[in-house]
């Protein structure tokens, strides 16, 4: 056995100690004894080298590990600034393989445009050992960048090499959680105002906009309950917001809040709920953005739809929307209610004659008083011209009680409309015309249901005006009749279905002086149509422009004619013309073409027309007159007595002819005021020197009455009726 020089001393000192209480051995078996003891003792200080050994590379790994991957780079330079240690997170920081960094100078990884800041900072490091400084530089790292932060420590001259300990750390995350921060700052403080407030509603941060739409100050807002104050919504609109906000997470729309100031404003809100990573609710984001301008943009625009500018008055569609809503109730509660079709009587003579500045004052007042008439819960609308459509709801369950409630309001309109109206200088008069009709779950629909009343109101006119007309039956009958006639009307003309025909009139002396031209409508299934059946129709949907037309050029004809003949070359003839085809502009000028075409003497044509057409447009026939009386044509005041004629207008208005109306004539002898009146015409016409003819006479009794008072032509059954030309012909040969 070998002896480690230096285990007989340890052996000598040791195991004599040990060996001092034994029994004494021969010398053989204690050298063994103690060799056998010190082999022992030698394995268990092995073992607890090895032991030792084992510690110290576990702890050497772990310091390893831990150097190695720690969360941060480190890395030693020497003073040269080169690498001369590093961790493999640097250099995975660095993004390069930890051998090619060794030796690699350190400046080489900064960034360019912190290279030279870098190197700077280093070197003022080095010059001061012991001393510890950070800093945030940009490094390279592939084909990019990062952002990172550098705590460096320089170290004592004799701790070299190295002389430079850094700790690189990677700040990317922090940096770009920084620039979050920032725009979520600028976010915040943007145009529309925001608060974040807590799960129990209490307000923690509000932004300027907020402070400014609420006029409350941050201070006054902060710790203080989020609530919103308006009387224009109920208390359960705000418990429903957070409810929905509470289920699905946001809640936005129009809500009206009040201001610090007490004023009600409105404003688009939305509130978002801001849940954490567990999913239960921290905060709540509330957004407020002012919509008062774009409300009362909307209020304006809706103003401009559904109301009337002049009046102010609801307009047609408003009207028809309530009128919607009105059948819907009705069809609920079971009452009737009632539509009011009101039309201005002479409304547009008004126009015409004082202006339309003045019509707009009428029309002002009209809805003020139309508004006066009736109950706040009912519709005075303006549809349109001098049209008022006036709604009347819930009137009672039976319908004659409805009618009469409706005839009340009716009755009250028309007493009211027709006080006198102050126009600024001019006191005017004015008249409704009124057609009613009832209305009561859907039986009808809204467009049948306002045709009613437009019929009945055209009933009333019908009836003289002034008045008020329910809708019944035989009126829609009436208007089917009259849109049938209409239409055949529209054709009349292109199918030849026109015709003149004749009426003598006769001078005292028994002579015939001439005729009236009276149109006849031969209509294929009714006959003969009389012109007071399609005359005032013709009027009205102007078709008598092209028809009277048409009556000119076959008067013309006729009287050419009758110039080729001796017994016929004197005769007159009287043409009746519309007041508005009179008004036609050209109206003048084509009659003059006309005569000069056929070449004939205008003397031979005599115009009629009422009185009435003369104060539609009294310049306009002036006018007209004067260039027709310059080329021979006469004028007849047509009906006379029936109108409304100026007697000064009268005089200075260049007539030849007044034909005194034939209801005063058929009136002589019967009605002592109509048998006066004619008197009175008589003497007038020939005070103003014209000349004067009776129409409608019928009897010997009433041409004697008007030869005696001085009225030496006539026009009527006495003499003849109106007849073909082939037959007025033949009864002129007799
Ligand atoms: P008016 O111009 O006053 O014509 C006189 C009307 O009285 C004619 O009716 C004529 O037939 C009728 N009449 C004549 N003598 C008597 C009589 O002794 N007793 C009775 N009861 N009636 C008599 P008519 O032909 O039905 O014409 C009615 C109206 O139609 C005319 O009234 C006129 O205003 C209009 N009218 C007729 N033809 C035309 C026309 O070509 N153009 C225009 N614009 N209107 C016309
Ligand atoms: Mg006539
Ligand atoms: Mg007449």
């Amino acid at each position: 056995m070998n002896r480690h020089p230096d285990q007989g001393v340890y052996m000598n000192n040791t195991i004599k100690t040990q060996q001092q209480p034994d029994l004494p051995l021969n010398h053989s078996e204690q050298l063994l004894h103690e060799l056998q003891v010190h082999q022992i003792e030698l394995e268990m200080q092995n073992e607890e080298l090895q032991r030792a050994r084992a510690a110290l590379e576990g702890s050497h790994k772990r310091y390893c590990n831990l150097y190695e991957f720690a969360p941060v780079g480190y890395l030693s330079l020497s003073a040269e600034g080169e690498i001369i240690m590093l961790n493999l997170t640097a250099a995975s920081l660095l993004g390069v393989e930890r051998d090619t960094l060794l030796k690699h100078y350190f400046i080489d990884l900064v960034a360019p445009k912190d290279s030279d800041r870098a190197y700077f900072l280093l070197k003022e490091l080095l010059r001061h050992p012991g001393e510890q400084q950070n800093f945030e530089l940009m490094f390279k790292r592939g084909d990019g960048q990062f952002p990172a932060r550098l705590d460096c420590l320089s170290l004592m001259p004799d701790e070299q090499p190295p002389v430079l300990r850094i700790i690189l750390t990677d700040i990317s995350e922090s940096k770009r959680i920084e620039q979050e921060l920032r725009i979520a700052a600028v976010a915040f403080e943007a145009q529309e105002g925001i608060a974040i407030i807590d799960a129990n509603k209490i307000i923690l941060r509000v932004n300027q906009a907020f402070t400014i739409i609420t006029g409350y100050s941050a201070q006054e807002l902060v710790s203080q309950p989020y609530t919103f104050k308006s009387a224009r919504h109920a208390e359960n609109f705000y418990t429903n917001i957070w409810d929905c906000v509470e289920r699905m997470g946001s809640w936005q729309g129009e809500i009206w809040d009040q201001c610090k100031d007490g004023k009600n404003y409105p404003k688009w809100l939305i509130v978002t709920a801001v849940k954490n990573d567990a999913g239960s609710l921290t905060h709540y984001v509330c957004m407020h953005i002012d919509i008062s301008e774009r409300k009362a943009s909307e209020e304006e625009i809706k103003r401009l739809a559904y109301y009337d500018p002049l009046t102010t008055l609801p307009n047609r569609r408003l009207l028809l929307d309530r009128l919607h809503q009105a059948l819907a109730s009705s069809s609920r509660s079971h009452k009737y209610g009632a539509l009011l079709f009101i039309d201005l009587d002479n409304f547009k003579s008004l126009n015409d004659n004082l202006g339309h500045d003045m019509g707009d004052v009428l029309l002002q007042q009209v809805a003020q008083r139309l508004i006066s008439c009736v109950r706040e819960g009912d519709t005075v609308s303006r549809q349109g011209g001098d049209e008022f459509v006036v709604m009347l709801e819930e009137l009672s369950e039976h319908a004659e009680e409805a009618a009469t409630k409706a005839k009340v309001i009716g009755e009250k309109i028309i007493h009211a409309l027709n006080q006198s109206y102050r126009l600024t200088d001019h006191d005017y008069q004015n008249t409704p015309s009124i057609g009613v009709t009832l209305f009561i779950n859907h039986q009808l629909s809204i467009g049948a249901l306002m045709k009613r009343a437009d019929i009945a109101m055209y009933g009333a006119k019908a009836a003289g005006r002034n008045t008020l007309r329910f809708f019944d039956q035989n009126m829609q009958e009436a208007v089917s009749a009259r849109a049938a006639l209409e239409a055949d009307l529209r054709n009349a003309l292109t199918k030849n279905q026109f015709q003149l025909h004749y009426q003598q009139q006769a001078h005292n002396n028994g002579q015939i002086i001439g005729a009236e031209a009276l149109l006849r409508w031969q209509h294929p299934q009714r006959g003969s149509v009389p012109p007071l059946e399609f005359v005032p129709l013709a009027e009205e949907i102007g078709l008598i422009v092209p028809i009277g037309h048409w009556v000119l050029e076959a008067a013309c004809t006729q009287l050419k004619q009758w110039e080729n003949d001796q017994r016929t070359r004197h005769l007159q003839l009287a043409v009746n013309v519309s007041a508005r085809q009179f008004h036609q502009p050209d109206f003048a000028e084509d009659l003059r073409e006309l005569l000069e075409k056929n070449t004939l003497n205008a003397n031979r044509l005599k115009l009629e027309f009422t009185e009435n057409l003369v104060f539609e447009d009294i310049e306009d026939t002036i006018a007209k007159i004067a260039i027709l009386k310059a080329i021979g044509v006469s004028f007849s005041i047509d009906d006379f007595g029936t109108g409304y004629s100026s007697l000064t207008y009268l005089s200075q208005l260049p007539f030849d002819q007044l034909k005194i109306d034939q209801s005063f004539v058929q009136n002589i002898g019967i009605k002592p005021a109509d048998t006066i009146i004619v008197q009175i015409i008589i003497s007038m016409a020939n005070n103003l020197g014209m000349d004067i003819i009776a129409e409608g006479v019928e009897t010997e009794a009433q041409r004697a009455f008007l030869a005696f008072h001085g009225c030496h032509n006539y026009q009527g059954y006495l003499f003849g009726k109106a007849v073909p030309a082939v037959e007025f012909e033949r009864c002129l040969r007799r």
